[in-house]
């Protein structure tokens, strides 16, 4: 039944998450509705619980067995299995000092980072090398440094003699280019050697930088050769690293590669709501209206840096003017900030200023009319329609009367040009990108 089972989830799965996640079950027994099965770890048994147990179960159901529910569970020799621990030989490795505000008990999980947090916790238990690099990779304020951290801590405080050493890529090459400089090429590879976890953040910064990355490549091969663990982030996927060796992106491919999505509404009003509470033990008298955050929440970007930045500063100016935080404080106090992510310009809204400043009416600037006195104007909104919004070039062509892409392309190349030798044109698009602003 198993196999049969099996193979129709290969089938609603696709190869890859089946291979990754459903191979590694091993079934034990079916009793009481309870289906349970071992899986060689937690990370794998977890993860499984989140995405796959309604699939299974129904595929369990469809083959006659009576299951509601799915168990994992972690044979004990595996959990037991003890952390590779070596000597602590470098006390005076200067990496970065791990900052005590990152742990995990302070990193609220969502849909757009669970997966990265899975991947992170599973690395921090320590035991047997799974993930080897772990590449996390997202946007900036995302939450990748706080992660790092987290591990750092996690680790340290499971085995306290275990050299973890996290760095920025920058530092690394600082490092390496002082040891070459200095000629101590000798001590810096004992040094990077030595360590049982490696931490290098932004490792997009190595992009270019040609003997760093070569050192970096035979640290990565020792260290991982020597079954150390491995923990990397950037801001882009490994593959979409500028000016970094094919055999660096293939070596960090190699391990698990997991990103942090952009956050969304509900994980940042988490996030906010994890602060004030923070905030709640420090400042004591202040109060906090109703829909405060949850406007916050809706209203600021992606960024967590840039909301948690926003909330100190609503604190601070609370507590300093002893009011309530109303959302007219939350307005007045952070109107900057609010303009700066709160820049959604339409197409129309383009299109309309555009039509206005060059005195032309808006049906002709849409219509097929090619006499320059529109034509410019128009390229000028598809231009500007490109820069400041979202939409693609089919979607804006659409929105010009539907224009196919390649004219739309060609009006924003075309402006592009003229931007640099008509400065009148360069005048105009900035006065117009300003009034689009407001
Ligand atoms: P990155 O390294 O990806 O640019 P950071 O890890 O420095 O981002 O995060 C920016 C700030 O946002 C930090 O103060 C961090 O604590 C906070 N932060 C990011 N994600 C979360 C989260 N999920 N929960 C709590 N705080 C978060
Ligand atoms: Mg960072």
């Amino acid at each position: 039944i198993w196999a049969k089972v099996l193979a129709a989830l290969k089938g609603t799965l696709g190869a890859n998450n089946f291979s990754n996640w459903i191979e590694p079950l091993e079934f034990l027994h079916l009793n009481g509705g309870v289906a349970t099965f071992n899986v060689p770890t937690n990370f794998i048994g977890n993860y499984v619980n989140q995405n796959f147990s309604d699939q299974i179960i129904y595929q369990l159901n469809k083959q006659g067995q009576d299951v509601q529910r799915v168990k994992f569970t972690v044979p004990s020799q595996a959990a037991a299995k003890p952390v590779v621990r070596k000597v602590a030989a470098a006390d005076d490795i200067a990496g970065s000092p791990i900052d005590a505000r990152f742990t995990f008990d302070n990193f609220i999980v969502g849909k757009p980072n669970e997966l990265a947090h899975a991947a992170a916790r599973r690395v921090a238990e320590g035991g047997p090398v799974t993930f080897n690099p772990l590449f996390l990779y997202g946007g900036v304020g995302l939450g990748k440094t706080h992660l790092m951290h987290a591990i750092a801590h996690e680790l340290q405080r499971r085995s306290p003699d275990l050299n973890v050493l996290y760095l920025s890529a920058e530092q690394f090459m600082y490092r390496f280019i002082t040891a070459l400089r200095e000629r101590k090429m000798m001590d810096f590879k004992q040094l990077f050697r030595s360590v049982d976890v490696l931490m290098v953040d932004d490792v997009q910064f190595m992009a270019g930088k040609d003997s760093t990355q070569e050192e970096f490549f035979h640290t990565f091969n020792a260290l991982i050769d020597g079954q150390k663990q491995i923990i990397i982030s950037a801001d882009r996927a490994p593959g979409e690293i500028k000016d970094l060796e094919e055999r660096i992106k293939s070596r960090l491919q190699c391990g698990l590669v997991v990103d942090l999505h952009p956050t969304d509404y509900e994980l940042r009003l988490g996030i906010l709501q994890s602060k004030v509470d923070y905030y709640a033990t420090q400042y004591t008298e202040l109060q906090i209206a109703p829909g405060v955050l949850e406007f916050l929440a809706h209203r600021i970007s992606t960024n967590v840096r840039v909301l948690e930045g926003a909330l100190t500063r609503l604190f601070a100016f609370a507590s300093l003017v002893g009011r309530e935080i109303t959302l007219e404080l939350t307005q007045d106090c952070l109107s900057d900030v609010l303009k700066a992510s709160d820049r959604k310009v339409t197409v129309e809204e383009i299109q309309r200023k555009v039509s206005e400043h060059y005195n032309i009416r808006l049906s002709d600037m849409i219509g097929p009319k090619r006499l320059r006195t529109y034509a410019r104007p128009r390229q000028i909104a598809m231009y500007l329609a490109k820069r400041m919004t979202n939409r693609s070039l089919p979607e804006i062509g659409r929105r010009f009367g539907g224009r196919d892409h390649t004219t739309v392309m060609h009006g924003v190349r075309r402006i592009e040009e003229l931007k640099v030798l008509d400065s009148q044109i360069a005048d105009d698009l900035e006065l117009l990108r300003r009034a689009l602003e407001e």
